[in-house]
């Protein structure tokens, strides 16, 4: 056997060793944080059975990319649960593969999400009827506002823009939670998707994380409305603004002012509503917030 034929032959044996499902002790992958609730976003850490060009991950329908970090020889990615998951066990499915010699290795390990516990308390609020009983031509507005939404949440970049922790967008109290009933008017609404900040109007609303601005325009419910993309399906949204101080396409850094609070649009009064969306889905900002990110 020449040389040239081991090294094919080699190679070979490489990838048909590596079809076989790996043994799990050769992975080693982990969540943070270790509990898992609906509603919480989720960071995935991977270490790999051998050196991988790429890794990539499946997780309650979404597609998930990692990446590597040198330093830890570890892979991540962020990922979260939607807040109507119910609880139970979910497998976290991965791929990994590298073309020299060509191997793929499949792993997968199942995580169990236990159900958070939202505030439960109705609270009574009063808005202005144009947002509980919406003549023909606002219901006309809102159709459009909601096409806006639909295009630019559906425009996944695939590349990561974030980088560390998320960081609040104000130094304030909170006044309202992730996840709480509330009722408008006497009509219930669904679950808070976000979380409210104490502010007054024109306080500066800083960046949560690195990303390019998807959204800075006016719609219906959110008032002066800005989104930012963080990559790979993530973006935070920041509602009822007085002012707009960054442009669509802008990039951000951490920190950086992106508008001043207000009481635009579907407001009891001033405040800053900010949220955080990842692949169709509402996760808590406040859990982000307390993740350690690479
Ligand atoms: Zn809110």
């Amino acid at each position: 056997m020449t040389l040239q034929n081991l090294r094919i032959a080699a190679g070979a044996i490489v990838v048909f060793c590596a079809l076989l499902p790996a043994h799990a002790a050769t992975w080693t992958v982990r969540s943070q944080p270790a509990r898992l609730v609906n509603g919480a976003p989720v960071l995935f850490q991977v270490k790999a059975p051998a050196k991988l060009d790429v890794l990539s991950g499946a997780w309650l329908g979404h597609q998930l990319t990692f990446t590597y970090d040198a330093a830890t020889r570890t892979w991540f990615a962020l990922a979260g649960v939607s807040i109507e998951t119910p609880p139970g066990k979910y497998l976290l499915e991965l791929t990994g593969a590298r073309p020299s010699p060509q191997a793929l290795y499949n792993f997968s390990r199942s995580f169990t999400v236990a159900r958070a516990t939202y505030p439960k308390i109705k609270v009574e609020l009063t808005v202005e009827k144009k947002f509980t009983e919406p003549t023909p031509e606002q219901l006309q507005q809102i159709e459009e506002s909601k096409k806006v939404k639909e295009d630019y949440f559906n425009r996944v970049t695939p590349d990561r823009q974030w980088s560390g922790a998320f960081t609040a967008p104000a130094d304030a109290a909170i006044s309202d939670v992730f996840g709480s009933q509330r009722i408008f008017n006497g009509v219930a609404q669904s679950p808070h998707q976000g979380l409210d900040f104490r502010v007054p109007a024109g306080t500066p609303v800083a960046a949560m994380n690195c990303g390019t601005v998807l959204l800075a325009r006016p719609t219906y419910f959110e008032g002066n409305f800005v989104v930012l993309d963080h990559g790979q399906g993530l973006l935070t949204l920041y509602l009822h603004l007085s002012e707009f101080k960054v442009k669509e396409g802008d990039v951000v850094k951490r920190g950086e002012v992106i508008g001043l609070s207000g009481g635009t649009g579907r407001a009891t009064g001033p405040h800053l509503h900010v949220a955080v969306r990842w692949q169709g889905t509402y996760l808590d900002p406040a859990r982000l917030m307390q993740l350690p990110l690479p």
